[in-house]
């Protein structure tokens, strides 16, 4: 877990003002670099391990902001909204009401920790609810985690596709289709679902962060999600997960290193 969000984190980071429209590029460029949506996925990800232990809503929220509030501090110019930089910069620990990328892009590690998928949701919507807490914000994480753990359980492509269908958002484009017009767009209903198509049309983990960054706007960020649902369903191998490594320092290394083993 964490490193299909960080790949794409990774990759999509030096094109996120710089846009291309293509596949063609190189994924591990000496200029990419991490930033907020590898940091605040591994903040989920901690307080996640602290839920699977006690399994209460409440306590998780109450880490999960002090997770975020510590790597905020550890990471200030990790690269994060502007009011996420305000809610970070006061120690806030009472949402704003955001429905911003930010809540689907951090989101994936609760389908690690979880027994279901109702319990995915619950723990996807106690994360997004911490900041945002409106119900864009919210269905934006639910949609991101409820792929990652019906990826990592087994199902398909076309049951992942219905669910997403059926439950949040209308799939009705293509990557192709989209790619000359997609523009930056910060919020959830603008980024999640194309995230979640970049990954339905892929032919493996690689091919799916070429499509999130191929389509543009806030690529580190769909990227992220897209390769977080990709890492669950295709696997990454030891050289992608080494490369993704060698971008991090030495804290987020053991962090990341030591949640997977
Ligand atoms: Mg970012």
């Amino acid at each position: 877990m964490v490193y299909g969000a960080a790949a794409g984190d990774i990759a999509g980071s030096r094109f996120e003002f710089n846009n291309i429209k293509t596949k063609e590029f190189e994924i591990f460029h000496s200029r990419c670099f991490f930033t907020d949506d590898t940091v605040m996925t591994l903040a989920v990800a901690m307080a996640c391990r602290e839920y699977k232990i006690h399994k209460s809503l409440r306590l998780f929220k109450e880490q999960l902001i002090d997770e975020m509030h510590l790597l905020g501090k550890m990471y200030p110019y990790a690269g994060y909204g502007g009011n996420f930089s305000v809610w970070l910069s006061t120690k806030s620990r009472k949402p704003y009401n955001s429905w911003g990328n930010g809540s689907a892009m951090r989101v994936s590690p609760t389908a690690y920790f979880t027994d279901s998928l109702e319990e995915t949701l619950a723990l996807a919507k106690a994360s997004a609810e911490v900041t945002h807490n409106h119900p864009k914000g919210i269905e934006g994480a639910q949609a991101a985690a409820g792929c990652v753990y019906m990826a990592l359980n087994g199902a398909s492509k076309d049951e992942i596709r219905s669910f997403i269908n059926d439950n949040y958002y209308k799939l009705d484009f293509t990557i192709d289709e989209i790619r000359p017009v997609y523009t930056f767009d910060v919020s959830c209903q603008g980024t999640v679902p194309q995230a979640i198509e970049c990954f339905l049309e892929s032919t493996g983990f690689e091919d799916t962060i070429r499509n999130a960054v191929s389509i543009g706007g806030d690529c580190d960020t769909s990227a992220c999600i897209a390769g977080s649902i990709a890492e669950a369903f295709y696997g990454i191998d030891d050289k992608t997960k080494n490369k993704v490594l060698s971008y991090l320092d030495e804290y987020l290394k053991e962090k990341i290193i030591k949640l997977n083993e």
